[in-house]
C-alpha cells in the first residue's frame, strides 16, 4: 500500500466496528475522503484525542481502494474555543455539513480549503461576531463552489443593481420589480443588503469585524442566503435544526431573566 501525506480539516467523525473511527477529511491537496482511523475509540490509543471532529491535523495515510487508513496524525489546532462553546460548535457544524454534502470525493479545491480553515478560525478566535461569520461563509463558499450570486445587476434581464431590490434564490442574484415574478422564491432585498452581501463576501473575516448591519438588513440576507443556500443543497441539514433550537433557547433564557 503507497503512503501519503496531506494536511487536512475533519469535517465529520463517525464511529465504526469495535472500535474504530471513520473521518471524513477534507485536505488541501487531495479534496474530501474518508479514512478509518483504526482503534481510535480505545482510551489509550494515540489516536483518540488527535482525530475529533473539526481538528486540523497533518496526517500519514496508507492509500487503499476504496478508503484509507490513518497511519499517525498530528495535531495542528483543535478550535478549542469552538469546541467548548455550544453556539460555535452549532456553526461549525453546519460549516462542516454544507462543505460535506456540496463538495465531492477527491476533488482538490484549495480555495475550499483555506476558506474552511480561515472561518474555524474566525468562529474560533473573532474578532467578528459569529453570526457574521456565518453569512459571510455561506457567500464565500457558494462563490468557491461555483454558485456565486450575482449581485451587480438584474440577473434575468441585466438591469443595473440600484433597480434590483429582489433577491431570487433559484435565479441566483438580484432580479428587478419586473422580473421578480420569474423566481416564485424572491424576496427583498434593499441597497443597504446589497452593500452588506459584497463585502461580505470580498471581505476577510477579520475586516467584516467592523460592519455593524441594521436588523432588517442582516434579516433579509438571513432569509436570501438561507432559501439560497438550501435551493443548491435540494435538502434541510441537520445542523439547522441544532442552530434553531439553541436559538430559541437562547431567547427564552433573556425572556426569563
Ligand atoms: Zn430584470
Amino acid at each position: 500500500m503507497a503512503l501519503s501525506k496531506c494536511e487536512g480539516v475533519i469535517l465529520r467523525v463517525k464511529d465504526f466496528g469495535e472500535a474504530d473511527r471513520i473521518l471524513t477529511i477534507l485536505s488541501d491537496t487531495d479534496g474530501k475522503f474518508d479514512a478509518v482511523a483504526r482503534g481510535a475509540r480505545r482510551p489509550r490509543s494515540r489516536l483518540v484525542g488527535v482525530t475529533q471532529q473539526f481538528s486540523r491535523v497533518n496526517a500519514l495515510l496508507f492509500r487503499g481502494r476504496n478508503l484509507d487508513t490513518l497511519s499517525t496524525v498530528e495535531l495542528l489546532s483543535s478550535y478549542s474555543s469552538i469546541t467548548s462553546d455550544v453556539m460555535k460548535m452549532a456553526y461549525a457544524s453546519y460549516v462542516a455539513e454544507l462543505v460535506d454534502l456540496m463538495t465531492g470525493e477527491r476533488q482538490r479545491n484549495e480555495m475550499l480549503y483555506a476558506l474552511v480553515i480561515s472561518t474555524f478560525e474566525a468562529l474560533d478566535a473573532g474578532p467578528a461576531d459569529p453570526d457574521m461569520v456565518l453569512k459571510a461563509f455561506e457567500i464565500k463558499f457558494m462563490s468557491v463552489s461555483g454558485f456565486r450570486p450575482e449581485l451587480a445587476r438584474c440577473v434575468s434581464c441585466g438591469k443595473p443593481e440600484n433597480q434590483a431590490s429582489w433577491f431570487g434564490p433559484e435565479a441566483g442574484g438580484l432580479l428587478c420589480d419586473g422580473c421578480r415574478s420569474s423566481d416564485w422564491g424572491s424576496v427583498r432585498f434593499s441597497a443597504a443588503t446589497r452593500e452588506l452581501a459584497k463585502r461580505l463576501l470580498i471581505w476577510d473575516y477579520d475586516m467584516i469585524a467592523v460592519l455593524k448591519p441594521s436588523r432588517s438588513s442582516f434579516e433579509e440576507l438571513n432569509n436570501a442566503f438561507r432559501a439560497y443556500v438550501d435551493q443548491r443543497v435540494g435538502r434541510k441539514l441537520h445542523s439547522l435544526d441544532f442552530i434553531s433550537d439553541l436559538k430559541s433557547m437562547e431567547r427564552g433564557g433573556k425572556q426569563d431573566s
